[in-house]
């Protein structure tokens, strides 16, 4: 099998062998900065306290709390002048976060990122645009180095602007791309409003991430688009694209553990789920000098895949996405995820590809109200064949989370559409 990277063929024992070390030297790197020094120093957590792997135990969390409240440099272990690049979490959940990254940083992400294209089939002969919003969002840039690191001929399109995307990949012959999911569904749905074939498009390979999507969405998208598509997880604070990535067998996303050690935990007790068991992802960066992060608190939720991947690799995976821990609805006393909703309304083959959910107030009462929009070829339907659509919608999703929301089928294009990363819940409760 070919690897980009020796490092994606070690096997376990290689593998928490490096992640000492590296643990190790981070440790040592983090109390240069200020921060840690006071938080580490305090439990007497030095390199040398680092004996196995299950010092990481010690070792506090850090919280998106605590990379605002050092704003923009606090977290600096190196001077301010060895930092050439300054991202920023693109502020989804709240006030924003930097992360600062050296010369050398910023190498080894192009190199991990090249990694994970190179293991879905990209090489240096593919023509890649980068689909995404160039900037503080991570999914410009770091994709963008990757591709360059792999030696594609790489197209900085930037996001939006979909008939300009479809004829740059008409003209340049695109045989890959880069596109956040929600965006995905629309270029899709757009190809087929201006009547072309995506069979005809050249592209092959999509590499869909950056907000959560079921293996719904995944599905519509390599139809629509005539791809294959392979998930990219990452985020700000680990680098951002890079760090979690679907192989060939599209069955979870190896992490890569040479640069970073996840764990997965209970968000309450934050002690560790058994292995299959969903938690929240806790990860600390391995090979960061400019600003590592131990034990960073990422608040998404997944659990780890069990068993190893046929692909050989021996770098663990986890499932895709649930949401964020904060993306839970709480309705009725029902615990509800976004994705659980997305998951049903995607099965339906007259759903179009944008919906959201309204939350209100009524009568003192929370109520759900899921907006969809239908295909168009279905929504010229008798109004009895959509009554009698909306009511298999209403009772498929009460199955899944076990209450009945009001269901409204809406037309084609008729939701607005957010610029970036989809908006899917809108929370009007006490408003
Ligand atoms: P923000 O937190 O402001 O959105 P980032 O751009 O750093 O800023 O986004 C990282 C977050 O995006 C992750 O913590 C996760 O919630 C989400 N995310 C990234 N990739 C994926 C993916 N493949 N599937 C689901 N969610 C993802
Ligand atoms: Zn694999």
């Amino acid at each position: 099998m070919a690897f980009f990277d020796p490092a994606e063929g070690w096997d376990r024992e290689e593998i928490e062998r490096v992640q000492l070390t590296r643990l190790r030297n981070t440790v040592q790197q983090a109390l240069k900065s200020p921060f840690y020094r006071k938080r580490l120093g305090s439990l007497g957590i030095t390199p040398e306290a680092v004996t196995s792997l299950s010092s990481l135990r010690d070792i506090p969390f850090t919280t998106k709390g605590d990379l605002r409240g050092a704003y923009p440099y606090g977290l600096l272990c190196v001077p301010r002048d060895e930092i050439v690049r300054l991202h920023a979490s693109s502020g989804t959940t709240g006030a924003a976060v930097a992360i600062c990254h050296t010369r050398d940083d910023l190498n080894t992400w192009a190199d991990l990122m090249a990694r994970c294209m190179y293991m879905v089939g990209i090489r240096r002969s593919d023509v890649f645009q980068n689909i995404a919003g160039y900037g503080l969002f991570t999914g410009g840039l770091g994709i963008h180095a990757g591709a360059e690191r792999l030696g594609c001929l790489t197209v900085p399109a930037g996001a939006g602007n979909t008939r300009r995307q479809i004829k740059l990949i008409q003209d340049l012959g695109v045989t890959a791309l880069h596109i956040i999911p929600s965006y995905a569904l629309y270029l899709g749905a757009t190809l087929k409003s201006v009547g072309i074939d995506p069979r005809e498009l050249s592209p092959r390979i999509a590499l869909i991430g950056a907000e959560p999507h079921t293996e719904e969405a995944r599905q519509r998208i390599e139809y629509l688009l005539g791809v294959k598509a392979y998930n990219s997880y990452g985020l700000s604070e680990m680098n951002g694209p890079g760090v979690a990535f679907e192989c060939l067998a599209q069955n979870g996303m190896h992490i890569w553990e040479d640069a970073y050690i996840p764990e997965i935990l209970d968000p309450k007790t934050l002690e560790p789920v058994p292995d299959g068991e969903i938690g929240e992802l806790v990860m600390t960066t391995l090979t960061r000098r400019g600003m590592p992060l131990l034990r960073y608190r990422t608040s998404d939720l997944t659990r780890f895949l069990p068993g190893p991947c046929v692909c050989g690799r021996r770098h663990r995976r986890i499932d895709r996405i649930l949401g964020r821990a904060d993306d839970m609805l709480i309705i009725k006393g029902c615990n509800i995820y976004p994705m659980q909703i997305e998951q049903i309304l995607l099965s339906f083959p007259e759903v179009g590809q944008n919906y959201r959910i309204l939350l209100e107030t009524e009568d003192g009462m929370d109520q759900m109200r899921v907006q969809v929009e239908i295909r168009e070829e279905h929504f010229v339907e008798d109004v009895r064949v959509l009554r009698g659509l909306q009511e298999r919608i209403a009772r498929r999703l009460r199955d899944e989370i076990l209450m009945t929301p009001r269901v409204e089928l809406v037309q084609t294009n008729s939701l607005p559409k957010s610029e970036g990363k989809a908006v899917r819940v809108h929370d009007k409760r006490g408003q």
